[in-house]
């Protein structure tokens, strides 16, 4: 498996050009006040799946062989994969198979299989799916899409960097939620060529601290993982994603689960925007490491909008007295 590069990335963009819409990267007066940082939001949320992980599913899907498409794909998933994949195999004619861990969040659930996929429920958290769907493809024959350790996934996520420097020339940091790592991986890619200036600031969930963990240690390890927002809740690192981040990431930072869903009511309340936990982790980071941010012209990843029902509920019902 060979990494991607920076001409991988620009030949998806001509892959995605007729397919998908550059997002908005928009700033909100109230947002940085709110953050005491010149912040700049890349919307992802906009994507006709609700997440950046979209342009992954695209590019992965146009590099096929014919052969390859006919045997179809399996995926696992808490959702926003699931939902890229398909989308992606929808809009290519392919049959997908996703495998979700019990109990997953039902929006996503349902936007998969609207999409034309089929969903199989099975294992406790993503790594007990990902052996489930290895199993299934291993019977099938079809390709097994991994969540991280897929060149054309981080390349076509890559197109979503080359769009913010273009939108945001002069931004100091980025910051980018991280669950599998291919969109920090794929900003490492595209910032080291074309704004290496640019400091790129990966963020993960306390609760889910594999690939924070495997970044801050050199090698790939296991974690538990109990995060609740499910973009962010992988349990091991990914080599592909690692390998990427060590070259160029500036800095990986934690955040607790509650401080996620104060960011995803700060993203309403300031940027009138409705975000799911992981899209929101980027906004949880200046919210937990204010002096890293301070001053500074910092892009905010917002990953991705796919929040369910009882979640979107608790969090415009969070006290007050908690907001900044
Ligand atoms: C998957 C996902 C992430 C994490 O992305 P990785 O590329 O797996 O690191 C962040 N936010 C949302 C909304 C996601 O769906």
């Amino acid at each position: 498996m060979s990494a991607p590069s920076i001409g991988d990335v620009f030949r998806a963009r001509r892959v995605l050009g007729g397919l998908l819409p550059p997002t908005p990267t928009w700033s909100y007066s109230a947002l940085s006040a709110t953050l005491g940082a010149d912040v700049l939001v890349k919307h992802e949320n906009v994507q006709p799946t609700g997440a950046f992980k979209v342009r992954g599913g695209l590019n992965l899907l146009a590099g096929m062989s014919l052969e390859d498409r006919q045997r179809g794909i399996v995926g696992y998933s808490t959702g926003n994969h699931a939902q890229s994949l398909a989308y992606a195999a929808g809009h290519t004619g392919v049959s997908c198979t996703i495998v979700m861990p019990e109990n997953p969040n039902p929006v996503k659930a349902a936007a998969v299989r609207a999409r034309g996929a089929e969903v199989v429920e099975h294992g406790q958290n993503l790594d007990g799916a990902c052996e489930f769907a290895a199993k299934l493809a291993a019977e099938s024959g079809a390709r097994l899409v991994s969540a991280g350790d897929e060149p054309a996934l981080v390349a076509g996520v890559g197109t979503a960097y080359l769009e913010l420097f273009e939108q945001a020339p002069d931004v100091d940091v980025v910051v980018v939620p991280v669950g599998g790592g291919s969109g920090a991986a794929a900003a490492c890619v595209v910032a080291a060529a074309v704004a290496p200036g640019c400091e790129i600031v990966a963020v993960q969930a306390a609760a889910s601290p594999a690939a924070h963990d495997s970044w801050r240690s050199g090698k790939v390890v296991t974690r538990p993982n109990r995060s609740v927002a499910e973009g962010l809740a992988t349990g091991t690192g990914f080599e592909l994603t690692q390998g990427l981040m060590r070259d160029h990431l500036s800095d990986f930072l934690l955040v607790d689960d509650d401080t996620i869903a104060e960011a995803q009511w700060i993203m309403l309340r300031d940027a009138h925007t409705l975000t799911e936990g992981a899209g929101a982790a980027s906004v949880a980071a200046l919210l937990a490491h204010p002096e890293r941010f301070a001053g500074k012209r910092v892009a905010v990843m917002c990953t991705g909008a796919n929040a369910s029902e009882s979640e979107l509920r608790a969090v415009t019902r969070l006290p007050a007295a908690q907001a900044a």
